[in-house]
């Protein structure tokens, strides 16, 4: 399977992305959308350097998260748009609202948003959708951004049916983090069970939000497995059935194809003796 979205940073993980993902691959994950943002564009260049070093294992995402909205300026902007044209990067986010931290004043969220929104549709590639708290406005500024002609996902998923609906409709996937393992998520279990298979998709958003039964410590991309036998049992399918179809769905909606082989990551480094 793959983790669809997950953060890397080595301030989550001081023991280095090598060994986490290699936990992973253990697991049988074979694929790692990595994304990059953080309150300047440091972290998205680290995602692209692991891309590059992991080209058959990692993809990147590079965005400015709205609780950093604030730090938006031109020059990150062109930055940014040099960065996202980059091969390693498979998609721009995550990008969005929230509403819930308003970390960034309102405004300047929705301001930055459409802006993003802009610059995916000029590198022609999909959206990773962050919004919380914020599902009308959500919706509004991606279908006035003319978000529909690129696509997307969005990810970490934790709204309601009606959302679905029409998130679906825009051309968005549905990305199901470990929210869908907790009994007191209702509806985002309903929509988990209830959304075509074909356009649904998994993900740890790493190092938050593990999965039961690992809720409330580090989360890792390897935990991804918890999250997919879930919502296998949620839609009454084999989980082998589950595993398949979502790892199609994020290779196609990213345009990449990982390699199946659960070899280690760290075979490059050991062939230049750098590792
Ligand atoms: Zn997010
Ligand atoms: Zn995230």
């Amino acid at each position: 399977m793959a983790d669809a979205h997950c953060h890397m940073d080595a301030g989550y993980f001081p023991e280095g992305a090598e060994s986490v993902m290699n936990r992973a691959v253990d697991a049988g994950v074979v694929g790692f959308v990595v994304v990059g943002v953080g309150r300047d564009l440091t972290a998205a260049q680290s995602a692209v350097t692991l891309a590059r070093a992991h080209p058959d294992r990692v993809s990147a995402c590079v965005g400015i998260h709205p609780h950093d909205a604030v730090t938006w300026t031109e020059r990150a902007h062109e930055e940014l748009l040099r960065l996202a044209a980059e091969p390693e990067v498979v998609a721009v986010g995550e990008i969005g609202l929230d509403y819930h931290y308003d970390h960034s004043p309102r405004d300047v969220q929705r301001s930055v948003f459409a802006r993003l929104v802009g610059l995916a549709r000029e590198v022609r590639k999909p959206i990773v959708v962050h919004t919380r708290s914020a599902a009308d406005d959500t919706l509004s500024i991606l279908e006035r951004e003319g978000a529909r002609q690129v696509g997307g996902i969005i990810h970490c998923f934790s709204e309601d049916r009606a959302f679905a609906v029409r998130a679906l409709d825009l051309g968005f996937d549905l990305s199901f983090s470990g929210i869908v393992t907790f009994k007191n998520a209702g509806a985002v279990r309903d929509v988990a069970a209830w959304a075509p298979l074909d356009r649904v998709l998994v993900e740890t958003d790493s190092p938050y939000l593990a999965p039961v039964p690992h809720r409330g410590t580090r989360c890792e991309p390897g935990y991804v497995v918890h999250t997919a036998r879930c919502v296998a049992e949620l839609r009454g399918i084999p989980v082998q059935e589950l595993c398949a179809a979502t790892l199609a769905n994020t290779e196609r909606r990213f345009a990449k194809v990982f390699s199946r082989g659960l070899h280690a990551l760290n075979s490059a480094e050991r062939r230049d003796g750098s590792g």
